[in-house]
């Protein structure tokens, strides 16, 4: 152990949620290695626990609290600092929690050297901009350039949590970028709550002509990000259907930087549900999307996100929903289910679905989208793939594994000396489980 370094200041981070909220952790880790703290392992006992927490389902909010208990039962002396969504709306009650020493808010997450040394807020501290170098134990590295939603989707919390919308400057976004790929990260993810949002509180839309300035969007990144040199790629973390405009498919068809992948949300292939949702869109437009995305770039990934059992989705709604996922052919579904969060007006709405009803729809929807994501392997069957091999050997086979840019998983035998280069790939064999390569020279 280093001597320095006191002993009530080891720390250990832990992280539920998404690729925000990951990149939050790393952000407050570099915080505290340099504030002095040190990281320790899982298996370690810490002087400090932190949980990143999320509040996207009853389940995570449950996993919070399960991982105070873990962490207060393991080193009872230990200070648990509870951080993230779920301190937003329930901090007095998470204060209470055994063990738990502060709870720290999305916004005081830059601050979190400060409220460990006990340092209060001083009036008029501006709140830092998060900014990472690293993205530990990673192969891609994710950056947050946006927080905050301005859609008001009836079943979703994260408005009431992070309602502000804030984006990361452009010079930061590129001085980020840089820093990521000098220290060798080959695969960028630009990630927000709602990515396709960034820019909207830079310039308030309506002003920007009265001063001489244009409105600013995703496309100003895009465009910024595709002239830095290096030997890196970037994707898109999830983009809602409304922002992906006829100029953003066109950027990316023409890019060499940018991946072919789209990962576009649809929730409901059922028009009623889409509504009763709140999500501005109908299934006709969302698969105009989608059709002129595939006519400007004939290989593009698309995956998508699909929820089961909303209040009151009868079988007649679901039927609709699997036929129109079944044909628009994601290469990918995240499937959930419903999970009810008070204070959305979907809470209040009638018609709970059966959780064993919810259950069945889910595994007939997944079993359509394993096929699904089957037939569009098979499109690049005997094709060479640039692959970013992973840090880690698939636990299963032993073998290398890596994504392609348009996001295949690919098994391959290789030295571990390959691991976070992109190298070519030939596709060798597939089945509904896994899609098997050689390297090429
Ligand atoms: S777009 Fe809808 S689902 Fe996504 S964060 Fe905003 S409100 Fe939630």
């Amino acid at each position: 152990m280093n001597s320095q370094i006191s002993i009530s200041k080891r720390f250990y981070i832990h992280t539920l949620g998404c690729k925000v909220n990951q990149y939050e952790t790393q952000a407050m880790r570099e915080i505290l290695l340099k504030a002095g703290f040190k990281e320790c392992l899982a298996k370690d006992i810490a002087d400090i626990y932190i949980i990143n927490t999320c509040t996207v389902t009853q389940h995570a909010d449950r996993e919070a609290r399960h991982m105070v208990g873990m962490f207060h039962r393991s080193n009872p002396n230990a200070k648990i600092v509870v951080a993230g969504c779920l301190v937003e709306k329930n901090a007095d009650e998470i204060s209470f929690l055994p063990g738990v020493a502060y709870t720290v808010k999305n916004s005081e997450k830059s601050r979190i050297d400060k409220i460990l040394n006990g340092e209060e807020k001083k009036a008029g501290e501006r709140q830092d901009e998060l900014t990472i170098t690293a993205f530990k134990g990673r192969t891609k590295a994710f950056i947050k350039i946006q927080d905050g939603c301005e859609n008001r989707c009836s079943y979703c919390k994260v408005p009431l949590v992070r309602n502000v919308l804030r984006s990361k400057p452009l010079d930061k976004i590129t001085e980020e970028v840089k820093a990521l790929t000098a220290n060798g990260f080959k695969e960028i993810i630009l990630a927000g709550i709602c990515l396709g949002a960034w820019g909207r509180d830079l310039v308030p839309s309506g002003m920007a002509a009265s001063v001489g300035l244009k409105d600013l969007s995703l496309m100003d990144v895009l465009k910024a990000i595709e002239g830095i040199d290096g030997n890196f790629r970037v994707r898109l973390s999830s983009i809602e259907p409304k922002y992906v405009t006829d100029e953003l498919i066109k950027f990316v068809a023409g890019s060499k930087r940018i991946c072919r992948h789209l990962h576009i949300p649809l929730q409901s292939g059922d028009d009623e549900i889409l509504k009763r949702m709140n999500r501005p869109y109908t299934t006709a437009e969302y698969r105009a999307i989608i059709e002129k995305a595939r006519a400007a770039m004939g290989d593009v990934a698309i995956s998508t996100d699909v929820m089961v059992g909303f209040p009151a989705e009868t079988e007649s709604n679901f039927t609709n929903t699997l036929e129109f996922v079944k044909g628009i052919l994601p290469a990918r579904t995240h499937i959930f289910t419903y999970s009810k969060r008070e204070g959305t007006p979907a809470a209040t709405m009638s018609g709970e679905v059966d959780e064993a009803v919810a259950k069945k729809r889910y595994c007939t929807l997944r079993a359509a989208t394993l096929m699904s994501s089957y037939t569009y392997r098979t499109k690049f069957e005997r094709r060479a793939l640039d692959i970013l091999v992973e840090n880690k050997r698939d636990k299963h086979t032993g073998l290398l594994t890596g994504y392609s840019d348009n996001y295949i998983r690919i098994l391959f035998d290789g030295p571990d000396e390959l691991m976070g280069n992109i190298v070519p790939v030939r596709i060798t064999d597939m089945t509904l489980a896994y899609t098997k390569g050689i390297k090429i020279s």
